[in-house]
């Protein structure tokens, strides 16, 4: 299988189009994927409501040099997203076309932008037996491309092309799941069924910056990794991006499962890098759950929730705009005296709202295990 990596240190509108060309290219080029006359649906990463620069969305440079790539090829692009977080009575998806910067791309280049929260959907059933709503624009496309962003995730550990598509479930549906899924790795199975129901033909990653540490969110720390990855195995991408982070083949729970269930290959053996592509020579912070993966299956089992970091919120950054409040699944964060509250007994520790907080004012508290592990790991270091 192969991987195309292409080294890429700014968002230079210039020299993002030319990398992103030549990492198609050593794919065999875009005409591979895209004939003249179809439907393409590029799905970015778009999270929530953030400018470009803090490194948590697709960059609007790398979506609108697939958007002219596309339709050079002769495809009919249209992009289309469901951003995490609600309000009251509307989801944060608007507000993230805007702030992203990818409004402004689909205006200037004539592309119709979808917001997944208001289009008709189609129930599909996933392998798990689960009922899951899916845009019928995105069913109906002759080509998906996924467009994520490279980031660190305090839940799933890495979120990358399949992680990405989660935002093809429309509004609040993706709150519920994370109530239906608590423990991380049937989340992760999860996801790998939606994944297995959408199938993208090809992705092609915003690496050059993305975030280390407690991401995907604010609370992640913005790092510069360099590089535009693309392929047609979704599975191969995000190991060959997890790995760049410095995660091992079968530390990430959606592309192990994903490789057991057939859907791509998370060997690093089996896949071939192409491209000019050089890991930078540091290590990146992984979030704090990671440490998880160092203890045995049978220990975390059933109890696996109980070790997981869990969320506080720091009064003095909190502005009160309430997305963590009407976004949280479990109802848990409660306004008291003026002030927001977790109560921590409930709470799965899904860590949307940290994922969604504008203003880091959510911050992981880890559990004394992980602490324990830290200071082995430091000591035997
Ligand atoms: S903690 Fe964050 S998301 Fe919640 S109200 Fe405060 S600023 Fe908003
Ligand atoms: S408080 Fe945060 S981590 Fe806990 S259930 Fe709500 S959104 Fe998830």
């Amino acid at each position: 299988m192969k991987v195309a990596s292409i080294g890429c240190t700014d968002y230079n509108y210039g020299q993002v189009k030319e990398k992103v060309v030549q990492t198609i290219s050593l794919l065999g080029g875009i005409e591979e994927f895209v004939s003249s006359g179809d439907t393409v649906l590029l799905k970015p990463n778009l999270l929530s409501p953030h400018q470009p620069k803090l490194g948590i969305t697709t960059h609007p440079a790398v979506v609108k040099a697939v958007i002219e790539l596309v339709k050079d090829a002769g495809g009919e692009v249209k992009v289309g997203e469901s951003s995490g977080g609600m309000m009251i009575n509307h989801s944060l998806t608007q507000q993230a076309f805007k702030e992203t910067g990818i409004k402004e791309v689909c205006q200037d280049l004539g592309v119709e932008l979808i917001n997944f929260d208001r289009v008709e959907t189609k129930i599909m059933t996933s392998g798990q037996g689960e009922e899951i709503p899916l845009p019928k624009v995105l069913l109906e496309a002759d080509v998906v491309i996924s467009l994520p962003k490279i980031k660190t995730h305090s839940l799933t550990l890495f979120t990358g092309a399949i992680k990405n598509l989660y935002g093809c479930i429309p509004g609040a549906k993706k709150a519920e799941y994370h109530k239906l899924y608590p423990n991380p790795r049937d989340f992760a199975g999860l996801v790998v069924d939606l994944f297995s129901l959408i199938k993208p033909q090809l992705t092609i990653m915003d690496g050059i910056v993305g975030l280390e540490g407690n991401g995907p969110g604010t609370t992640g720390d913005r790092c510069e990794v360099g590089t535009i990855l693309a392929g047609s195995d979704l599975v191969a991408v995000d190991t060959v991006a997890a790995s760049y982070l410095g995660y091992g083949a079968d530390e990430v729970p959606i592309t192990s499962i994903a490789n057991q269930q057939d859907l791509g290959t998370n060997d690093l053996d089996n896949i071939e890098i192409l491209g000019d592509f050089k890991r930078p020579e540091r290590e990146y912070k992984l979030p704090s759950n990671a440490l998880l993966n160092l203890l045995p299956n049978w220990l975390l089992g059933s109890v696996f929730n109980s070790f997981l970091s869990s969320p506080k919120i720091m009064q003095e950054e909190c502005v009160q705009c309430k997305r963590c409040l009407h976004s949280c699944p479990q109802k848990v964060i409660v306004e008291k005296n003026d002030k927001l509250k977790i109560e921590l007994d409930d709470c799965i520790k899904c860590l949307c709202c940290q994922e969604l907080c504008p203003k880091e004012a959510i911050v992981v508290t880890e559990h004394k295990l992980v602490q324990l592990i830290k200071q082995v790991k430091k000591f035997w270091s």
